[in-house]
C-alpha cells in the first residue's frame, strides 16, 4: 500500500512518524475520509471545504492549496489501484517537543492513504442493531479533528452490548453516532438534528437532504428527543463509509417492525443512483 506522507508517496513500511508529532500526543489535528466509488472522489470539494474550516477554526494552516492536496489525493488512489474504497487524510499541526502551546514555525505533517472498502451491502439491505449512550464528547463536534477517544469508547460500548453502533443524546436529546449521523422518520418527515456544534456536518448526511429534496420528502433539521426516536416510523444513519443504513432496533427493541422502512428504501435507492453518475 501506497502512503502520501508529507511530500512524498512511500510504500507504508517506509512511512517515518516522529514521536514528536502533535497527531501522536495530543491528538492535535484534522482528518478527513472520502469515499472512492469508480476510481473518483466522492464529493471531494465538500470535503476539502470541511477539512479547511476545521483547520481554521484550531488555528493550523494548511500548506497545500486545494489542487494541490486533490492532485495528491486522485494520484494516491491512482498508485493504489482503487476503484471502490476510500482515502483516509490527516493533518497534524507539526513536530515539536511536548507543550501544549501551538509550536512556533512548525509545519503541519500530511499523512494520507488509500484502501479498497466495499459498499457495506448487507448492513444496508438488513440494517443495524444500536444502543443509546450519553454523548460525552466535547462542545465542538462539528470540527473533525483526530481526538475521537469518546467515539471509539462510544463503538466499543455498542459492540459490548452486542449491538453495532451507539445512538448519543444530550440530557435526552439525540445528536449522532460514534461516526455517522442519526436521522428518524416520523409520518413520512424526515428529523436529523441541525447542523450546529454538537454534531458533525457530514457530507452524507448533506447529499441524503439533497436527494429527499429531490424526491419530494420534507425534511426538518432540529434536535429530536429519545421519546421521538423509540417512536420513530424509522430510524437510519449516514455516513462515508456506511452511505444510508437503515437501524432495525434501539436498545433492543424492534424499529418499524425490525425491517427497514419504505422512506429509508427510497433515500437508498437515490443514493445508490448518485454515485453510479
Ligand atoms: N458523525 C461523526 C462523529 C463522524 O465521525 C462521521 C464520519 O466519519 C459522520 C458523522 C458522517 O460524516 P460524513 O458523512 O461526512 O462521513
Amino acid at each position: 500500500q501506497i502512503y502520501w506522507y508529507q511530500n512524498q508517496f512511500l510504500p507504508k513500511d517506509e512511512v517515518r512518524i516522529s514521536p514528536e508529532d502533535r497527531g501522536y500526543y495530543f491528538g492535535d489535528g484534522a482528518y478527513e475520509v472520502i469515499r472512492v466509488y469508480h476510481g473518483k472522489l466522492f464529493e471531494a470539494d465538500a470535503h476539502y471545504d470541511r477539512l479547511v474550516r476545521t483547520a481554521e477554526a484550531i488555528h493550523m494552516t494548511l500548506p497545500l492549496s486545494k489542487q494541490e492536496l486533490l492532485d495528491g489525493l486522485n494520484e494516491l488512489v491512482k498508485r493504489n489501484q482503487v476503484q471502490e474504497g476510500t482515502v483516509y487524510l490527516q493533518y497534524t499541526r507539526g513536530i515539536a517537543p511536548r507543550a501544549h502551546s501551538f509550536p512556533q514555525g512548525a509545519e503541519p505533517v500530511l499523512m494520507a492513504y488509500a484502501g479498497d472498502l466495499k459498499r457495506p451491502l448487507a448492513a444496508m439491505e438488513n440494517g443495524i442493531r444500536t444502543v443509546t449512550m450519553d454523548d460525552i464528547r466535547w462542545l465542538r463536534c462539528d470540527l473533525k479533528t483526530l481526538n475521537l477517544l469518546a467515539n471509539t469508547m462510544a463503538k466499543q460500548h455498542a459492540l459490548s452490548q452486542g449491538a453495532d453502533d451507539v445512538i448519543l443524546h444530550r440530557q435526552g436529546t439525540v445528536t449522532e453516532c460514534s461516526a455517522s449521523n442519526a436521522a428518524i422518520v416520523k409520518n413520512g418527515r424526515i428529523i436529523t438534528h441541525p447542523a450546529n456544534h454538537l454534531i458533525l456536518h457530514g457530507i452524507t448526511r448533506m447529499v441524503m437532504l439533497r436527494l429527499a429534496e429531490r424526491l419530494g420528502i420534507p425534511a426538518e433539521e432540529r434536535p429530536f428527543t429519545l421519546d421521538e426516536l423509540q417512536a420513530a416510523d424509522e430510524v437510519f444513519i449516514t455516513g462515508t463509509t456506511v452511505e444510508v443504513t437503515p437501524v432495525v432496533s434501539v436498545d433492543g427493541l424492534p424499529v418499524s417492525g425490525g425491517q427497514p422502512g419504505p422512506v429509508t428504501r427510497r433515500l437508498q435507492e437515490a443514493f445508490s443512483e448518485a454515485i453510479r453518475s
